[in-house]
């Protein structure tokens, strides 16, 4: 006999969907997703230079009745049996989009990935939604018109990009963490949405040195993103770039001089840049594998290789933009 995996709430989530869950390790989260996300994630690995960006891709899964309606919409949701499937059904035929309303179809396919903020004691999160066309062919009119609607009235026409939301620890003191839902993403304008991050990133415990050293990296991660999407063809509409912070003070100390230790002629790691990412985590018990942050793209419903038709303006137009306002912040 084999327990069955159990199943908890994601509670980490800077924006989006409801219905984000994660396995009892904290390692992996389990969101429900369309078939085309789950297509682009398979077809990442013959993209090594944009996939080193994405969260990592564990496979899919299929919850199962019981489970979907038990997690309903209770606080305290007890933990429940998934069914793990292999990859899932290639026809997946009719009704395969999400209601906005309800994660909670029967057979509906979820994707597995690496949890982004594993490994943070406190992680504030920002979700930074890219393009200021937000639509792919696929939508239909009234969809189009609507995101066009929003894209307007936001940041997301000037600069290509918006603040999807954020999560940002207070500090002990008050220990909470403050959310920042989509709205507040939407109030800033192309002139003030700097505000926007520097409440990310200089609104919470840290001290105003970590804030800034923060800051460069993304910088830095942001900037390497950009070089990447200029040298591929592809295609991603309503995507993210997700930040992801120490929150704690103490925990970030830790964490960078974790990586200190580990830059000079640390053998084992010398290929792996400054990221433990992707080396799948034998060492997981061991607690050292702390991190000061991280910057991955995510959400890619509506995302495809376009072999042939040249770089992402749309999606790199708010890349640049978000280069920018760290740029003047660091
Ligand atoms: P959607 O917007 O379609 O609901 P997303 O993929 O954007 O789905 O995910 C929603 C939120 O969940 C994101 O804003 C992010 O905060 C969180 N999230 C998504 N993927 C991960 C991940 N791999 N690790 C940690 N958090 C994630
Ligand atoms: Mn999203």
């Amino acid at each position: 006999f084999i327990a069955p995996p159990l199943i908890k709430r994601f509670s980490h989530a800077a924006a989006g969907h409801e219905g984000v869950l994660r396995d009892e390790s904290g390692a992996l989260i389990i969101k429900p997703c369309l078939p085309k996300e789950v297509e682009f994630y398979q077809s990442a690995t013959a993209h090594p230079n944009f996939a080193r960006w994405m969260p990592t891709f564990m496979g899919t899964l299929q919850l199962n009745n019981e489970t979907t309606s038990s997690l309903g919409d209770k606080p305290g949701v007890p933990p429940v049996p998934a069914v793990a499937s292999g990859l899932p059904p290639s026809d997946k035929g009719e009704s395969s989009t999400r209601s906005d309303a309800t994660v909670k179809k029967p057979l509906e396919i979820s994707i597995v990935l690496s949890n982004l903020t594993h490994g943070f004691v406190k992680p504030c999160v920002m979700d930074v939604k890219l393009g200021a066309q937000l639509w792919d062919d696929d939508a239909p009119q009234e969809k189009r018109a609507r995101l066009d609607d929003v894209a307007n009235k936001t940041t997301s026409r000037p600069l290509g990009f918006r603040i999807a939301g954020m999560k940002v620890w207070k500090g002990t003191s008050n220990d909470d963490y403050q959310v920042y839902d989509k709205n507040y993403g939407r109030k800033f304008t192309a002139d003030n949405v700097i505000d926007g991050f520097r409440e990310f990133l200089f609104s919470g415990d840290l001290s105003e040195t970590q804030s800034k050293l923060i800051t460069k990296k993304f910088a830095d991660k942001v900037e390497q993103v950009l070089g990447v999407l200029e040298s591929q063809e592809s295609r991603m509409y309503s995507a993210s770039l997700l930040f992801i912070y120490e929150g704690d003070p103490d925990a970030l100390d830790q964490a960078l001089e974790f990586e200190k230790k580990k830059e000079p002629g640390k053998g084992t790691l010398l290929d792996d840049e400054d990221e433990d990412e992707d080396e799948d985590d034998d060492n997981e018990d061991e607690e050292e594998t702390k991190k000061a942050e991280d910057l991955k793209l995510i959400d890619f419903a509506h995302a495809s290789w376009t072999p042939g038709e040249g770089p992402d303006l749309n999606s790199i137009h708010g890349v640049k933009s978000t280069l920018l306002l760290l740029r003047q912040l660091e």
